[in-house]
């Protein structure tokens, strides 16, 4: 008699259908949970297993102390369990139960390049003394409420270094108030990278208590400087690296990190080793600079005639991680964690601040043409206590448990919690590379470990 309450594989395990052998003789194929964000090198009767039978069949001589460690590792799964409710119902409570509050600032909307891709419109002007004041207050709120173990601040623009006095005041107010309310503190500042140098990197690591620095580099220095223009003209590549090569090197910087993102289009695409030879060259093969590639993504404005085709991306993408990997520059092959909360736009725990003082809850709505009703309040009406008001995607649990997306069914839902909600509802799926080329991935994580493709 068929048994019927045989575990079956999760529907979250991914098997790679390569197979793989060490020199030692042993022959393994990877599998990748997306669950538990754990990687394994399986022998091929557990792949076959994992993957649901040798051509989807029932594997005869199943061993019950093998599947007990896959039940236990999460791979396997009881017949009946919802799984994909179980991580719908974890991000739901994620975004409800944030013990971290987080604003999403940008202390200037002006910025000084003109990238032909961007979908943002500059204009001149910073945070105004009032609207400084009521945020401070509003991050002080937060801070002293006893819902919160820290307060995180991401600065964002616009360029946020065009602001920088701003966000040195600022960080000075919300630090005080994070202490004195005895929670942590950490902040991050996405930048183009050109207005830092050794004396403002100080004030932002030690000042301002900002941990992580991501930069924009779009390909060695010739094609960044075409990419990446300044409005008053010039290239900024050499200037970027030797900034953050300096940086490394500097003993009062040594907790700071670098994120080193390259937006990826058709006209950079084939300059991965040209531009991991640069960057290494230059010093950046360090542990505490990870580098990776994303594609130019639309904002609303066309950019159809710079994107690289989806499924080309993937395949870009794992050329930029081989090109990464020759010249030992640091990268995320495979997601190291799940992520509950998609997004800012999915917690009222999260907000972002316009340098107009409004507030909105997507970061891809302040400065973007079409979004400028899209506000929930300003910085100096909305209840200093308030949690952000609602915004357009915090139904986004819902949306997903009830199908308005495919990701309920979807293998990499733990990992990509749906990518953007704000995209889908433009009816642009935002499905990441990683759909396409996850299994790409794996096998390049069986390669590193030093197994060779089995012929
Ligand atoms: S956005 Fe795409 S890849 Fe991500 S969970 Fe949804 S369907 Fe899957
Ligand atoms: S909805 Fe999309 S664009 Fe907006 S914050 Fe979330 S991921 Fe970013």
């Amino acid at each position: 008699m068929p048994r019927t309450d045989r575990p079956r594989p999760s529907r979250y395990t991914v098997v790679s259908a390569t197979s793989f052998r060490h020199p030692s003789g042993r022959v393994v194929r990877p599998v990748f949970h997306t669950a538990t964000t754990r990687v394994y090198l399986v022998d091929p009767a557990t792949a076959d297993r994992l993957a649901g039978g040798p051509a989807g069949g029932d594997p005869a001589g199943e061993d019950p102390a093998s599947d007990q460690r896959l039940v236990d590792a999460g791979l396997l799964v009881d017949a009946g369990r919802d799984e994909a409710g179980e991580v719908i119902a974890a991000g739901r409570a994620a975004a409800r139960d944030r013990r971290v509050r987080e604003f999403v600032v940008m202390p200037s909307a002006y910025c000084n390049m003109g990238c032909g891709y961007c979908g943002q419109a500059h204009e001149r002007g910073a945070v105004s003394g009032d609207h400084r004041a009521a945020l401070a207050h509003r991050v002080g709120r937060a801070a002293r409420s006893g819902r919160y173990d820290r307060i995180a601040v991401r600065w964002f623009g616009g360029e946020p270094m065009m602001g920088f006095a701003v966000l040195r005041d600022l960080s000075r107010r919300f630090v005080v108030s994070a202490d004195e309310a005895g929670i942590a503190y950490s902040a991050k500042i996405v930048t183009n990278g050109t207005l830092l140098d050794a004396r403002k990197l100080r004030a932002l690591h030690r000042e301002c208590r900002v941990d992580s620095i991501e930069v924009t580099l779009d390909g060695p220095a010739a094609a960044h400087d075409v990419s990446r223009p300044l409005k008053r003209g010039g290239g900024s590549f050499d200037r970027i690296v030797a900034v953050l090569a300096a940086a490394l090197r500097d003993p009062e910087l040594d907790g700071l990190r670098f994120v080193v993102r390259t937006n990826v289009g058709v006209h950079n695409a084939g300059l991965a080793e040209p531009f991991a030879a640069a960057l290494a060259g230059a010093g950046l093969a360090h542990d505490r600079v990870v580098c990776y590639p994303a594609p130019l993504h639309d904002w609303g404005n066309d950019v159809a005639d710079l994107a690289v085709p989806r499924r080309r991306m993937a395949d870009t993408e794992i050329a930029w991680f081989l090109a990464y990997q020759r010249h030992g520059l640091r990268f995320g092959l495979l997601p190291s964690a799940t992520r509950p909360v998609v997004c800012a736009a999915t917690t009222r725990h999260s907000e972002v601040v316009g340098a107009d003082g409004r507030i909105f809850s997507c970061t891809e709505q302040p400065l973007v043409p079409g979004q400028e009703k899209a506000d929930l309040g300003d910085v100096g009406t909305v209840a200093a206590d308030a949690l952000r008001p609602v915004g357009a995607f915090d139904d986004w649990y819902d949306a997903v448990d009830a199908g308005e997306t495919p990701c309920r069914g979807c293998a990499l839902l733990p990992v990509c919690g749906g990518a953007c909600p704000k995209l889908w509802r433009e009816g642009s799926p935002p499905c990441p590379s990683l759909r396409e080329n996850i299994t790409d991935r794996m096998d390049l994580y069986a390669l590193t470990a030093g197994y060779l493709p089995q012929r």
